[in-house]
């Protein structure tokens, strides 16, 4: 059988304290970590086919696990939809879509994602008057950054025939001008409006997407993900590939029951495990993204009067919890404003007396209180959050969320200490950069990405982050044979250039993965 020897690694075993002893090399066969241990005991162990690697005092650590990740959304960007991510204000978005009208004339839909209006000079959202500016015969659709809002132009309109008499799907917003016709802006439900006109992305074409996030993954030492968002057409093209032996990541897919702009619920899928494909709990949105205001707040915006949107209908939500959590399913519902977590946390304390071992657990929390936190514990609710949020986003949390808010913002020393079990994540494309060294960074140093420190008593150490970025994320994602370098686990691994435990908190996301393994095979090298 095919073995691999590394030695001479610093090893981060993730086992309790960390370090394994004073082990300095793995054995991996059958794909497998089969020993690990001191250089020369391991030594006895190899044969002549052994591969011998030295790590030349590299760290070697296990795989990351982005544990709330559109894969596919992310790989969108990299083929067949405008990045507009980099825009630094209105005018230069307009000019990239405009750039891409003249590149690609062929194209009949003109679909962007990732502008963020806080981070631009104008600082305001714009409308179908702006991008008719720069396409007028063809539809054009951009999204923003969190998903939850988007815009059109008056073609899009016309094609979806969308005016000011359109029937607006509960859960959701079409913004209107002053005359009271749309002007172009939609956000949560409402989407669909738009959305579901879009000429629909083939099988294949989703595969394209897949295996090229795959590469950008494997650049960034992630080796497990989660899909917090699968559609059964989607489920399927996943499915094809890991039958077909072509994942080659760890994937454990969520299935969305309730699709955007619609109100038949989709079929609840059965649970699948496999050594590379899993699927064991479903998706619900319950509000939307702070970073946008649409997620549901007790309390005002700053200075405004909107209080975001609350998306889902209590008895549909607990029927279709329920069918699920008859099939052996976990749930993972989308909950970011306290409202939306009160409203969440309400139902699971009832499902709970029913399912006593089913998985819950919370997507974001990004507003909890102290009163919630007690509950998750209590119930055994789970909790996916995204300091990485802070970096990129955290301009727009100082600009719309009050003192009291921003103190307790993504909490997640406070969700620690009450015991949760709570892993960190991306939730890429919503952030550009997904690289989870970013992820801990901000969830050590709490700082945004011009220094400002957001709820600072919230940080927690290095150890627990990059625990939340491998254990725990393979725990809440029930996937339980990756997360540590310890005998008997699939040899999914990196070796760095750098100890991010002896790494200084603001240089975290420095740390460059130099070799990325999976299954015992090396799939990057730097
Ligand atoms: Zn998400």
């Amino acid at each position: 059988m095919k073995t691999l020897l590394i030695n001479n690694a610093n090893i981060l075993s993730f086992q309790d304290g960390f370090v394994q002893g004073n082990a300095d090399a793995v054995l991996i066969e059958g794909g497998k970590f089969k020993a690990i241990g001191k250089k020369e005991e391991l030594e006895q162990l190899i044969h002549q086919q052994t591969v011998i690697v030295n790590a030349a005092g590299k760290t070697l650590m296990p795989g990351l696990n982005d544990s709330h990740i559109h894969i596919w959304k992310v790989g969108n960007l990299r083929t067949f939809m405008l990045d507009v991510r980099a825009a630094k204000s209105l005018d230069e978005m307009l000019s990239m879509i405009h750039t891409y009208h003249m590149q690609y004339p062929d194209v009949a839909w003109i679909t962007a994602r990732g502008f963020n209006e806080a981070a631009w000079k104008e600082g305001r959202m714009p409308d179908k008057n702006d991008l008719d500016k720069v396409v007028k015969n063809k539809p054009v659709y951009v999204i923003r950054t969190c998903a939850h809002i988007a815009v059109a132009n008056s073609k899009a309109l016309e094609i979806c025939k969308v005016d000011k008499d359109t029937l607006v799907p509960e859960g959701g917003v079409m913004y209107t001008d002053n005359s009271g016709y749309p002007n172009g802006l939609f956000s949560e439900t409402a989407l669909g409006l738009i959305a579901n006109h879009l000429p629909a992305y083939t099988k294949e074409e989703l595969k394209i997407m897949v295996r090229s996030a795959r590469e950008q993954l494997y650049s960034l030492g992630i080796t497990a993900a989660t899909d917090p968002a699968v559609d059964p057409l989607l489920l399927q093209a996943y499915h094809e590939m890991s039958l077909a032996g072509e994942l080659c990541f760890r994937l454990n897919a969520m299935p969305i029951i309730l699709p955007d702009g619609g109100n038949t619920p989709f079929p609840v899928p059965d649970g699948y495990t496999s050594s590379f494909f899993n699927i064991n709990t479903v998706k619900f949105f319950s509000d939307g993204g702070l970073s946008g205001k649409t997620s549901a707040l007790k309390r005002y915006y700053k200075g405004t009067k909107e209080q975001g949107v609350l998306r889902l209908k209590a008895a549909q939500y607990a029927q279709l919890c329920t069918a699920a959590m008859s099939k052996g399913l976990g749930i993972g519902t989308h909950a970011i404003g306290d409202a939306a977590i009160e409203f969440v946390i309400d139902q699971y304390k009832a499902l709970r007396r029913v399912f006593p071992d089913n998985l819950l657990k919370i997507e974001h929390l990004g507003l909890p209180d102290q009163k919630h936190l007690e509950d998750m514990a209590n119930y055994h609710i789970a909790a996916s959050m995204q300091t990485i949020f802070l970096s990129e986003l955290g301009k727009n949390f100082i600009r719309y969320l009050d003192q009291d808010y921003l103190n307790r913002c993504y909490p997640v020393k406070s969700v620690l200490q009450h015991g949760i079990l709570t892993a960190l994540s991306s939730d890429a494309p919503v952030v550009k950069d997904l690289n989870p060294f970013k992820g801990i960074e901000t969830a050590v140093t709490r700082k945004d990405n011009e220094g400002n420190s957001i709820a600072p008593q919230e940080a927690i150490t290095i150890q627990e982050a990059l625990k939340a970025y491998t254990s725990s994320a393979a725990t809440i994602s029930a996937v339980s044979a990756i997360g540590e370098v310890a005998v008997g686990k699939y040899a999914d691994f990196i070796l760095l250039n750098q100890n991010p435990l002896e790494t200084a908190p603001d240089k975290l996301s420095s740390i460059q993965v130099e070799e990325t393994y999976v299954d015992g095979n090396c799939v990057f090298k730097k």
